[in-house]
């Protein structure tokens, strides 16, 4: 008998329909005589209607109450669905996290699992029941709801099947698949039939969100076999695991991330340990630096600019504008219509020429680069928004051709 797990998104339990087919899923996985585990997504786009609703009452609300409320998406799926096998005469127990123990740790709205506890998932998994689990969401040490960051239910599976030691997890999806690249904003995209856990985690982590970074951090941490799936066509999809065999191109993918800002420290003094002072502060300050770049003025100042999540300009800005005259800086830039390209893959730094043919696909769409930042497996290039799409497609048609 194994054990699997297996997560839906919110668009494959968008409605009564949807949510009927997903039963249907898990009852062929259960009566073929497996231990099912199911995590579940708040339905198609309920979360963002929260987020709305939200904003009506108080923009500002504490990201504790904004965590009370998104986790309510969660727990309406895994009610209905649990509703739906019930229907069908099969023995089912939904759960929501703290019932479970799922426990986390870090701030409200992007808190880490730390551990589950396993008690009441085994109790129910020995009664033969199929166990639904609300997905996104944990309890804190203060007995409050805490969620993962958005697209974190993947990560509530992930973190499932590793604490269960599940034979297999199962990311229902509504495409069939990783692909090359994302398959809706470029027809050519190719599906893989596998892909590492160190190149997935690149691409989640530059943008492709069709897995939650942190769920494949987690694989690869606790050697998870993952597998992402569609839930609408019954075949198989993209493996996630530690070694691939090498397909003919060096690169895995393409990822687009329009989730980026650009912030300048302009006119810092020349003098060594300032750019220590200004990313220590961030650090502190819980900010993600990505790239960085330090140019020389006429003067002998100097100015730091480097990429950071949007969400965390206002915060950034005003951690360094509080430090501005310890610091030593003339003014602050943000520039947030700026976009981000990246290829992904293990031989992308050691493989001669793969840089030039990113470029060159660039140069070629007529598109200026504005900063570049390179990994063991990445080069990504920074971009205005506007012709992100386009730098896409025309690095995506590089590296792999038209689809044709
Ligand atoms: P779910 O609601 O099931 O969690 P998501 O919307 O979070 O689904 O993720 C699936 C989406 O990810 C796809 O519809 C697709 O548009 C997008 N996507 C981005 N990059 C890729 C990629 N490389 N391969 C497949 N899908 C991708
Ligand atoms: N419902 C949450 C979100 O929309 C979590 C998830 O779907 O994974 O971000
Ligand atoms: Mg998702």
């Amino acid at each position: 008998m194994s054990l699997i797990v297996q997560k839906f998104g919110g668009s494959s339990v968008r409605d009564a329909e949807r949510i009927r087919n997903v039963a249907g899923i898990i009852a062929d996985t259960y009566k073929a005589g497996n231990q099912v585990m199911v995590v579940l997504s708040a339905q198609g786009d309920t979360t963002d209607d929260l987020i709305e609703k939200a904003r009506e009452i108080n923009p500002r609300a504490s990201r504790r109450e904004m965590d009370m409320l998104l986790s309510t998406g969660e727990q309406i799926s895994i009610a209905l669905c649990a509703m739906a096998l019930e229907g069908m005469g099969l023995p089912v127990v939904s759960l929501a996290a703290w019932q479970v123990g799922v426990h986390t740790t870090g701030a409200y709205s992007d808190s880490r699992v730390q551990r589950i506890d396993s008690e009441r998932v085994q109790r129910e998994l020995d009664k033969n029941k199929i166990v639904l689990v609300a997905g996104f969401q944990g309890v804190n040490r203060f007995g409050d709801v805490t969620t993962l960051g958005r697209g974190g239910s993947d990560t509530s599976a992930v973190a499932l099947a590793a604490a269960f030691g599940a034979d297999l997890c199962q990311i229902y999806t509504d495409v069939d698949g990783i692909y090359t690249t994302d398959p809706r904003v470029v027809p050519g995209a190719v599906k893989l039939e596998a892909i590492t856990y160190d190149e997935m985690l690149e691409l989640a982590s530059q943008g492709a969100q069709v897995l939650h970074n942190r769920s494949v951090e987690l694989a690869k941490k606790y050697r998870v076999n993952l597998e992402v799936l569609s839930s609408l066509e019954r075949k198989p999809g993209t493996k996630v695991k530690e070694v691939v065999k090498m397909e003919k191109t060096s690169i895995a993918g393409v990822a687009k991330d329009t989730s980026v800002a650009r912030i300048a420290v302009v006119g810092l003094e020349h003098n060594p340990g300032v750019a220590f002072r200004v990313f220590s502060l961030l650090g502190r300050a819980n900010i993600n630096v990505d790239a960085i770049i330090q140019s020389i003025g006429r003067d002998t100042s100097k100015d730091i600019s480097f990429t950071l999540p949007r969400a965390d300009v206002e915060e950034a800005m005003r951690v360094l504008e509080e430090h501005k005259s310890s610091l030593g800086f003339d003014h602050l830039t943000v520039e947030d219509k700026i976009a981000k390209i990246s290829i992904v893959g293990a031989g992308v730094m050691n493989t001669p020429g793969v840089a030039a043919r990113m470029f060159e696909a660039l140069y070629d769409a007529n598109i200026n680069i504005q900063m570049i930042n390179t990994s063991e497996i990445k080069i990504s290039v920074l971009i205005d928004e506007e012709d992100a799409v386009t730098a896409l497609r025309a690095v995506h048609a590089k590296f792999f051709g038209n689809g044709d």
